[in-house]
């Protein structure tokens, strides 16, 4: 366990260690521990379906049967078998396997099986990392960057990374601002794209630019005061604007067209109103 913290614990002193490779590591904890990071196993290859039924390693028919007395189909085979001391019937029986070698690698001990096991994972740069859910290792897959491992938890129905993201998502949602800033602001310039102070566009652009700036205030990149100044100028104020521009009658009377048409029977409100504006 103090080798795997060692070589795999990228919270382990990180200023020290954080440059070095797994590899450099565990060199790194041999050295500091002054013994020998050589392991040495049992590589062993064979073919184990010769020890199986019909053939057998400790009895060869040949060994028992005089292969000059059997009968053969032809002379070649009788050559053959001869020479190589085999019986005709093993060369049938071994045509019919599939003699898939096998190779396996001997520990004589618990200790060698883990040292083994671990030689595996620096050998196939296997990251390793402590779920901080659960605490226990996990081996982290492709290029997926996550904190949590994809265990369930006893009396749990999801994973430590399902559980996590559920629980990110709700102190997000608790302690995030950004928000009901964001909605005010919508719901603000909504109801002048309504009014066609501002055109429909312009709006959805605004409203990708504003989404993005929302995510990066929760994700404390920029801060709530920035985020609402940049809300506050993303669009000019209307009344501010027009009488800049010199043609804020122009517009108010554009906009209250449709209640003027249905009020002119009665012209003196309607007048009044209009200068109003
Ligand atoms: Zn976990």
């Amino acid at each position: 366990m103090e080798l795997i913290t060692f070589v795999f614990d990228e919270e382990y002193h990180p200023s020290i260690l954080k440059k070095m490779s797994t590899n450099q590591r565990y060199a790194l904890y041999y050295r500091a521990n002054d013994c020998s990071a050589r392991y040495e196993y049992q590589y062993i290859f064979d073919y184990s379906e010769l020890e199986r039924k019909p053939l057998s390693k400790y009895f060869s028919a040949a060994q028992l049967i005089d292969i000059e007395d059997e009968k053969y189909e032809n002379v070649e085979l009788r050559a053959f078998c001869v020479k190589h001391h085999v019986l005709a019937e093993e060369i049938d029986a071994i045509a019919e396997l599939t003699c898939d070698p096998m190779t396996r690698f001997q520990c004589s001990s618990m200790e060698d099986m883990l040292m083994f096991e671990f030689g595996e994972m620096l050998t196939k740069s296997v990251q390793l990392r402590k779920c901080k859910s659960c605490g226990k290792h996990f081996i982290m897959k492709g290029n997926y960057d996550t904190n949590y491992c994809d265990r369930v938890s006893e009396g749990e129905s999801r994973n430590c990374q399902e559980l996590a993201a559920q629980e990110n998502y709700k102190k997000k949602m608790a302690d995030n601002t950004a928000i009901p800033l964001y909605q005010k602001y919508y719901k603000r310039y909504a109801v002048r794209v309504h009014v066609r102070q501002i055109k429909e566009l312009d709006f959805k652009k605004w409203k990708y630019q504003a989404m993005t700036n929302r995510d990066e205030c929760s994700d404390g990149k920029i801060t709530l005061s920035e985020f609402e100044v940049w809300l506050e100028a993303s669009f000019p104020n209307q009344k501010k604007r027009n009488w800049e521009k010199g043609h804020m009658h122009r517009c108010g009377l554009l906009l209250y067209l449709p209640v003027i048409t249905a009020m002119r029977s009665s012209s003196t409100i309607t007048h009044s109103y209009i200068i109003n504006k």
